[in-house]
């Protein structure tokens, strides 16, 4: 009860008490990743659930346990890091025949508390293609590494598996494209047999797919054929399942029937960590309060600092300029434009918050207590605070004439909530892109 169903499967579905004497329980667990990973996160969780069942459990062992109905460990193999040389020269080499950017590997991929979730189910996957979490759906906003993510699979898979494994990667726009071809060509059974004859399918941004009746279609059988032979699907969308608005009810359940994990805002620690490892990647000699000053202004996503990061090199190189604090803040008041610069308004903000939770703007300022209105409220005030720098009095008065300790109280606690919560997040940072979109 204390850990999440996704967490659950991903690191306890198939340990197991192995051993109980003089007060120290051993367990068993599938690989070394997930023995680390429990032993650091979970020992206390564990050790409790344990003594309550029985109260003589002084301490929890933990070792890496295949019974025979376990499956074999691949994952030790994918531990050899490419080199950094190596991902410079890969930068721009796409495989023709995966269209797999190599330069997107698990290695290279750096882990926080935003993504290590979705990271472990991509760890999950490698070690039983097509049987394990399948589809692997993962969700996020733009720039959290998504889609270096999927690819990551997608090169581990075939590093693992050399040429035992067909893999293919087709962002969601050029499967649609094909699809509406091979309609006018009448030549549907070619594009068929191309993604049937894969053994991972990854496939970037479905949230596209919802809507386009043929392609949904036709992607539904696709979908279904490779499911039903074991193979793998990877997934990546910009929300949830449930949220692609068109998308039609068996596809999106199918969607649900596997493994879904979001990748939401990276927090600063993971973004001092990204700058590093870029920065190293690239051969740049950054200084500490450089990369410091980067993270802690660069806040929207990954892409956003890997620009301001090419930004600064570039002046370094181009400009002759020292990489100091002084130019690094130049490059960014130059790379991010505020929302509040951008002319948004705080009517904007109350339509796109109830567009994002499908209540009219009249609920959203007005009286109801119901819990389903009054999170969105509260968000909406937070959003107004945080986005646009207006003054309490000033949003109460617009949130449908209410006091200003009203908006202060919604803007702690969201606030608060919203570095515990990870789906609480994930929602503001939807409507915080939505916003700067419309
Ligand atoms: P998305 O597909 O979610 O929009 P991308 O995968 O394109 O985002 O990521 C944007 C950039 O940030 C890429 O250059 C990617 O390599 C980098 N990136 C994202 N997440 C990470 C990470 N965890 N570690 C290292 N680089 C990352
Ligand atoms: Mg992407």
């Amino acid at each position: 009860m204390q850990i999440s169903q996704p967490n659950f499967l991903t690191w306890f579905k198939n340990s197991r008490l192995l051993d109980k004497k003089e007060g120290a329980a051993l367990v068993g667990l599938q690989s070394n990743f997930a023995k680390d990973w429990v032993q650091d996160k979970y020992y206390k969780v564990i050790l409790g659930a344990l003594r309550n069942l029985d109260d003589s459990t002084k301490k929890v062992d933990f070792i890496v346990h295949n019974g025979p109905d376990l499956p074999p460990k691949l994952a030790e193999k994918s531990k050899t890091p490419a080199t950094s040389s190596q991902l410079m020269f890969n930068e721009l080499k796409i495989d023709p025949e995966t269209n797999l950017n190599p330069k997107y590997t698990m290695s290279s991929f750096v882990v926080g508390g935003s993504n290590e979730m979705a990271f472990a189910a991509a760890q999950g996957v490698l070690k039983e293609i097509g049987r394990k979490y399948n589809p692997l759906f993962i969700y996020g906003g733009v720039g959290v590494g998504k889609t270096h993510l999927i690819q990551a699979i997608g090169n581990e898979a075939k590093n693992l598996y050399q040429n035992r494994i067909r893999v293919k990667y087709v962002p969601s726009e050029k499967f649609i494209n094909e699809v509406v071809a091979g309609m006018r060509n009448k030549r549907m059974e070619t594009i068929k047999d191309r993604y049937r004859n894969t053994d991972v399918l990854i496939i970037d941004d479905v949230q596209f797919i919802g809507g386009k009746e043929r392609t949904e279609e036709e992607f539904f059988h696709t979908f279904n054929a490779l499911y039903e032979n074991n193979k793998q699907l990877i997934l990546s969308s910009d929300r949830p399942p449930k949220f692609i608005p068109t998308l039609e009810e068996r596809l999106r359940s199918r969607f649900e029937g596997g493994m879904i994990c979001d990748i939401s805002q990276p927090d600063y620690e993971l973004r001092v960590a990204v700058l590093k490892a870029k920065a190293q990647e690239k051969g740049i000699n950054m200084p500490a309060e450089v990369i410091d000053l980067i993270a802690a202004k660069v806040k929207k996503n990954l892409r956003e600092l890997e620009g301001v990061l090419n930004r600064v090199i570039f002046y370094q190189q181009a400009k002759n300029q020292e990489i100091n604090i002084k130019m690094a803040d130049q490059v960014i008041n130059e790379s991010i434009q505020s929302p509040a610069q951008q002319n948004l308004n705080h009517q904007q903000v109350v339509k796109v918050v109830s567009d994002h939770f499908e209540i009219s703007p009249a609920d959203l300022i007005g009286r109801s207590r119901k819990k389903e209105i009054v999170e969105p409220r509260q968000i909406a005030m937070y959003l107004l605070r945080d986005l646009l720098d207006l003054s309490f009095p000033f949003i109460g008065e617009k949130m449908g004439k209410r006091d200003h300790t009203t908006a202060m109280y919604a803007f702690e606690k969201i606030s608060q909530d919203v570095d515990k919560n990870q789906q609480l997040s994930n929602k503001i940072m939807l409507i915080k892109e939505k916003l700067t979109k419309s």
